[in-house]
């Protein structure tokens, strides 16, 4: 193959269209990846938009890569890497190693940390070239689509429960049943904690249950939220995976003294918390960041593991344009992952 596909966006703001690139040999440290699935993520929109410094257009985005690896560069094999490797690469797309969290080992606040799509092009493609550090193993009986969103909205939950202060047994509420937060849910079942779904809606309570939470709470019912965990005990930890900072801020009163909220939607509005709501118990509110390439390999291995999958929509790469509207309009309840 001399040439391969991308959905690329033009100007900033722009619409998808589906162009030809030459084929490109990766570069040392560098794979290249025969794509076979990449989610839509909602922090596309930083990218298309150019909402982030340092968006270069023609953009390709897309950070919630599955694939396989098709091209070796120079010092990749003697890394353990082979061609035919099944891999996936999330919002962690590599770090630059020399910042001083590199240099302390935490790669994921990396200052110059490279998201596929911002950084380098992303998995809106039938091909893409990725450093071998932001590389995560895909586990037999894992398909390339339900890898696919583990490398961002997988990895954020996953991670986002694994590293809060809660223990088996403690209650932990996971605040939404979207993109994130149906992933959310399983994981915080499988991870032997009492787990609350809360969502808009009695009609998603049997879902919640499908899901394997152990209770649910309504938040457009009569009893406030933070009444209805407060009812349950207290919540140990609250995963706030919603894009609502009022939703999010809603349930502070619900956890239990050193309880935690953790924040992984995105939203611009503030958190309104007062100081007074969090002293005298010990609280804390803290904002998690998405996992590195080893972090993605474990909760890849984690979900095959347990047979956790999302749930998502495939569309063709030519409807990448279609695709990334349903998401934005919240048509797309979960996940639209492209087919390339
Ligand atoms: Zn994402
Ligand atoms: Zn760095």
């Amino acid at each position: 193959m001399s040439s391969y596909r991308v959905a690329q966006v033009g100007v900033a703001g722009g619409g998808f269209e589906v162009v030809e690139r030459e084929v490109r040999q990766p570069g040392p440290g560098h794979v290249r990846i025969a794509v076979e699935a990449c989610g839509i993520c909602h922090s596309d929109t930083f990218f298309v938009n150019a909402g982030v410094p340092g968006v270069s257009f023609p953009l390709v985005t897309g950070h919630e890569i599955a694939g396989r690896i098709d091209a070796l560069g120079e010092g990749t094999s003697d890394r353990g890497w082979r061609v035919g490797d099944r891999v996936a690469v999330g919002w962690f797309g590599g770090s630059c190693g020399y910042c001083t969290p590199c240099r302390q080992g935490d790669f994921i606040v990396c200052e110059n940390l490279k998201v596929p799509g911002w950084a380098y092009d992303g998995g809106f493609a039938e091909m893409t070239v990725a450093p071998v550090d932001a590389l995560a193993r895909i586990p037999e009986g894992l398909s390339a689509t339900a890898a696919a969103p583990m490398g961002c909205a997988g990895v954020t939950t996953f991670n986002g429960l694994r590293r809060s202060a809660a223990g088996p047994g403690d209650l932990v509420a996971v605040l939404g049943l979207g993109g994130l937060g149906h992933l959310g849910v399983q994981y915080a079942v499988a991870m032997g904690f009492e787990t609350v779904a809360i969502a808009r809606g009695a009609e998603k309570a049997d879902f919640a249950k499908q899901l394997g939470a152990h209770h649910y709470v309504d938040s457009t019912a009569d009893t406030e939220v933070a009444e209805a965990l407060r009812e349950l005990g207290g919540a140990k930890v609250v995963l706030a995976t919603a894009g609502n900072a009022e939703a999010a801020a809603a349930t502070v009163e619900g956890l239990r003294p050193r309880g935690e909220l953790v924040v992984i939607g995105a939203d611009n509005a503030p958190l309104e918390i007062s100081p007074l709501q969090l002293l005298m118990s010990a609280k804390v509110v803290r904002g998690h960041p998405s996992g590195t390439a080893q972090d993605v390999q474990d909760t890849l291995a984690f979900s095959a593991l347990h047979g956790i999958h999302p749930m998502v929509e495939t569309v063709p790469l030519e409807q990448a344009g279609e695709a990334y509207e349903r998401m934005l309009s919240g048509a797309a309840r979960f996940r639209m992952v492209l087919t390339p």
